[in-house]
């Protein structure tokens, strides 16, 4: 069983909505979701948490929305998730108060998180890679003031629907890359490229680009750089061939659900 961690975010609860979205929209069979608390009001200690429970649960996924993804960004060296993660602390902190129903950070504890800001801007290629970024796309408490910064520190990052907090909607689509459907889909793309050999072996083509089934005989090939070969679509020139030698099934709607997932 793998298992994630969520971390919430200011004056959160770790059991709170988003664990329990996280919880339904995960595949239950393959993943634990873990929610936990931190000491939210010293930064420093708030991490040495969150590691202190990675190394005890053994955690394979980092999962942070707010305050709780500038912690998760911060937890280097891990697989994680940050969601309208608070890039700015010293910024956004300040701003709460009673006006968004929440008690007012104090200034003590608003300088604890503003000294691990410029952490932010460190990241080797290798620990960007390990971080996936969501914005939605109506945050009324952030806007989008934070995603070209992020782009710049990070990378591109991917829009969900709804506002601040977290909604259903957008923790199925955050959840969807890990259903075990999503996971075939990515295999089956996988067997798309270099597939000179098994395209050959088979009966019936089809391309999920556009759609057309048809006879090896008329798919054609292109070297890649490592001299293996490509099936292209004679209809679309697309590189979007799956020969039914490949397990995949050359069926309308498979072909269909990989167009809707790939292009
Ligand atoms: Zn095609």
């Amino acid at each position: 069983m793998k298992k994630l961690l969520y971390i919430h975010g200011y004056n959160g609860s770790p059991e709170g909505n988003s664990y329990r979205l996280f919880r339904k929209y995960m595949p239950q069979d393959e993943w634990q979701v873990i929610g936990m608390d931190y000491t939210q009001d010293d930064c420093a200690v708030a991490l040495q948490e969150i590691r202190e429970t990675i190394e005890r649960e053994g955690i394979n996924l980092v999962v942070g929305s707010s305050l709780g993804g500038f912690l998760t960004l911060l937890t280097t060296g891990i697989e994680r998730i940050v969601i309208n993660p608070c890039y700015l602390p010293s910024v956004e902190l300040p701003k709460l108060g009673p006006l968004n129903d929440l008690p007012v950070p104090s200034r003590q504890m608003t300088a604890t998180y503003a000294a691990f800001e410029p952490l932010l801007k460190t990241f080797s290629d290798e620990e960007r890679n390990l971080i996936t970024g969501y914005f939605a796309n109506d945050d009324e408490l952030l806007g989008d003031r934070y995603q070209n910064v992020f782009v710049e520190d990070v990378h591109g990052f991917c829009t969900i629907p709804g506002g601040h907090h977290v909604c259903e909607e957008a923790v199925k689509i955050i959840c969807h890359p890990f259903t075990p459907e999503y996971q075939y889909m990515k295999r089956a793309h996988q067997a798309s490229f270099k597939n000179k050999e098994s395209v050959l072996r088979s009966k019936v083509c089809g391309c999920f680009s556009c759609l057309e089934t048809f006879p090896a005989s008329e798919a054609y090939f292109v070297k890649e750089t490592d001299g293996q070969e490509t099936a292209w679509c004679p209809y679309c020139d697309t590189d979007a061939v799956l020969g039914n030698a490949s397990g995949y099934p050359i069926t309308q709607e498979f072909l269909k659900a990989m167009q809707d997932e790939w292009f």
